[in-house]
């Protein structure tokens, strides 16, 4: 995932905070704002169950004691409506539930009142990061770079237009590198196993890969293939 953790900093996360008490609410929308995410306020249970049925949220932040419905049954009836969404529940310690209450209603995670802010982030981005959909890593080498997610290829980072087979043979020596690739081993792989091709039909598509991604992007191995260049 390395290679994608700048992708994923880019990504907006959109939260809703459903906290009755002004003073808390404002502040975590603003301080959560600051940190890069986009926070909508919700004040008491059935708005925030309305807003979290509709929006799409990466998570919510979810006062048990609200006004008109609590939050365990906010979270309860999410889940009993198959709503997954991330719920982290704000308790109240001297609350007349268990702390751990929450989790038994279906909640992800909890923090106790008062709650450092911090911790908040840390748990927040923390359960957030667990339901990113799966990004695939990109692949890069010696300059060329190809993100399996898009099918874009760059080449010193300027986009390069491959065709379908060029694709992936390029794909196929990137998630091999730093070893000698032969013919046989690309037929099997990049070749679709009906096709009628030869070890000729390999080195004419490594030709015009070249031509794509610079020549020297792949080396020649005398008698035994090709390597991608270190
Ligand atoms: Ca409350």
């Amino acid at each position: 995932m390395r290679a994608s953790a700048g992708r994923d900093s880019l990504y907006v996360v959109r939260l809703l905070v459903v906290e009755d008490e002004p003073r808390l609410g404002a502040a975590l929308k603003r301080g959560l704002t600051a940190e890069g995410m986009l926070v909508d306020l919700a004040t008491d249970g059935p708005e925030g169950l309305e807003a979290a049925r509709h929006g799409e949220y990466d998570a919510v932040v979810l006062d048990v004691m609200l006004p008109g419905m609590s939050g365990y049954n906010v979270v309860r009836t999410l889940r009993t409506e198959e709503n997954w969404v991330p719920v982290l529940m704000l308790s109240a310690k001297d609350g007349e539930y268990d702390q751990a209450d929450g989790l038994d209603y279906g909640a992800d995670d909890y923090l106790t009142k008062p709650f450092s802010f911090v911790v908040l982030l840390a748990r927040l981005r923390a359960l957030v990061r667990r339901n990113l959909p799966a990004r695939p890593a990109i692949l890069a080498s010696g300059g060329v770079t190809l993100d399996p997610a898009t099918h874009q290829v760059e080449v010193a980072g300027t986009p390069v237009a491959l065709t379908p087979r060029e694709y992936a043979l390029l794909e196929y020596f990137l998630r091999h590198p730093g070893r000698v690739v032969s013919k046989t081993e690309l037929l099997d792989n990049v070749w679709d196993a009906t096709e009628d091709a030869d070890p000729n039909a390999v080195e004419v598509y490594v030709g015009y890969l070249r031509r794509k991604v610079g020549r020297e992007v792949l080396l020649t191995v005398r008698g035994a293939g090709y390597r991608l260049r270190p």
